[in-house]
């Protein structure tokens, strides 16, 4: 009986020490942001869930009251800290977002190079507005 039970520990143990091996993790930065974002929601969500146990236990009178101030202001600190950052990593991704997207849609632009000074200007232009030599309609750059 020894045997068998130290056989399933030693076989929990190595599963336990094998297991973030095998785990799957993630590559990208945004990967690992979605997963800070996640941890950031799960902890607030705890962190509600803690303040209304606080106040149920305040009016059941398992709390005095000022134990219950105590620990509701340290939960809400707790609680505002985790907003910011959600906020905070939130902004980041549509900041990076909308980088995103207007280096797109500079790529995907049409233009034409200047064959004076180099200058780009846009498809409409018919001459370059740094130099003001007209422009080659036949010479356009992607
Ligand atoms: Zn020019």
């Amino acid at each position: 009986m020894i045997t068998v039970i130290a056989l399933v520990l030693t076989l929990l143990t190595f599963a336990f020490v094998v297991y973030p091996f095998f785990k799957p993790r993630p590559h990208s930065a945004e990967q690992v942001e979605d997963e800070k974002l996640q941890d950031l929601h799960s902890q607030r969500d705890t962190t509600y869930s803690m303040l209304k146990e606080l106040e149920f236990d305040f009016q059941s009178g398992v709390l005095t009251e000022e134990d219950y101030r105590d620990l509701e202001s340290k939960y809400r600190g707790k609680a505002i800290s985790l907003l910011q950052n959600i906020d905070e990593l939130g902004k980041d991704r549509d900041i990076d977002q909308e980088i995103e997207k207007q280096v797109l849609a500079l790529r995907r632009s049409k233009g034409q190079t200047c064959t004076q000074c180099g200058a780009r200007s846009r498809e409409a232009n018919r001459f370059c507005s740094r130099c003001g030599a007209s422009l080659n309609r036949g010479e356009q750059v992607d």
